[in-house]
């Protein structure tokens, strides 16, 4: 049990990766990794999509391909993104 509180605290501030688009360095508390119960997880590595704003204002979506221990083994970047607004309330309204 200590030992995953650990775990768990060692992957909000472990560096996953560098996004190639802008450079930005995501961390595992970037991802809400903590979150995630992995027996949910349908295969692995598992897609993740994240969505964040580059250096000139400009929406971006980083997919990392997570394996089990949250290593990232691919990425890819998308410019074309779009996001539904109704869909992003939704998600909030189910994290609280
Ligand atoms: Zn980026």
């Amino acid at each position: 049990m200590e030992n995953e509180r650990y775990e768990s605290r060692a992957l909000l501030s472990r560096l996953l990766t560098i996004c190639p688009q802008c450079k930005k360095h995501i961390y595992g508390k970037d991802l809400n990794l903590s979150e995630i119960d992995k027996s949910t997880v349908r295969s692995w590595p598992m897609p993740y999509v994240y969505c964040h704003l580059g250096e000139k204002g400009t929406i971006h979506a980083l997919t990392m391909y997570l394996d089990a221990s949250f290593t990232v083994r691919a990425r890819e970047v998308s410019e074309h993104v779009s996001i539904q607004e109704n869909t992003r309330n939704k998600k909030e309204s189910s994290l609280i």
